[in-house]
């Protein structure tokens, strides 16, 4: 078997080739749907169709740069409406429906309230490589990381909780503008339309700070529970 991992079934894998902003129809009043599962304005439960993403589930543009009081607001309005509560005295079909879209809400919302959850998963989304492919971060991090790492190393062997305490700190700041530059990098791949070469380019460039951030993660959580 070299084939990898199958997504099939699984509503929180990104869907191939999926169109953003596909508009589909609410199966009640006809109206476009603008979140895939929620109907905006009878509130109807739609089914989930495939392919759907979660962007497309929450009804929220596909971009990086989401406005996260925009994103919660709408996660807190669909899910009243899913609520399986609701639907405790309708059809078991209605329950079943209830539930599946609360919970697809749910990983929906988790998984794009945290700009590091949202970054890789998008990246994914634009087909981007993934860090199983492309283990490369920006030149020059990893020497970096090598003398921090060994500093890190030796704090924790000594049970050094003050060197710690100032290597997170150190870390957390560092984390904080790597995920300004993902920021950047994501407004750089949206800005260019059309040309399908630098759009790939931008997507490396994105890997490789993420797979940086994911490092300083881990990082990060030597930093701490010692
Ligand atoms: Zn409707």
């Amino acid at each position: 078997m070299s084939n990898e991992h199958s997504h099939a079934g699984n509503p929180a894998s990104p869907p191939e080739d999926s169109a953003a902003g596909v508009m589909t129809k609410c199966v009640a009043c006809s109206r476009e749907l603008r979140s895939a599962v929620v109907c905006d304005y009878c509130h109807t439960l739609n089914p989930i169709g495939a392919p759907t993403d979660y962007f497309a589930l929450l009804g929220v543009p596909r971009l990086f740069n989401l406005d996260a009081d925009e994103l919660r607001r709408r996660y807190l309005e669909l899910s009243r409406h899913a609520h399986p509560d609701f639907f405790t005295g309708g059809s078991e079909e209605s329950q079943v429906l209830a539930m599946t879209i609360s919970s697809s809400l749910n990983d929906a919302y988790r998984t794009l309230s945290d700009p590091f959850e949202r970054a890789e998963y998008l990246e994914e989304l634009l087909g981007g490589p993934s860090s199983a492919v492309d283990k490369t971060t920006p030149q020059g991090f990893l020497d970096e990381m090598m003398v921090l790492q060994e500093e890190l190393t030796e704090a924790r062997l000594a049970g050094d909780h003050l060197a710690l305490e100032r290597h997170g700190e150190t870390l957390r700041a560092r984390l904080a503008q790597m995920m300004a530059r993902v920021a950047e990098l994501f407004a750089d791949f949206e800005s260019q339309l059309g040309c399908e070469g630098i759009r790939l380019e931008c997507l490396g460039r994105i890997r490789r700070q993420l797979n940086a951030v994911s490092y300083i993660r881990r990082l990060v959580s030597m930093t701490a529970g010692t």
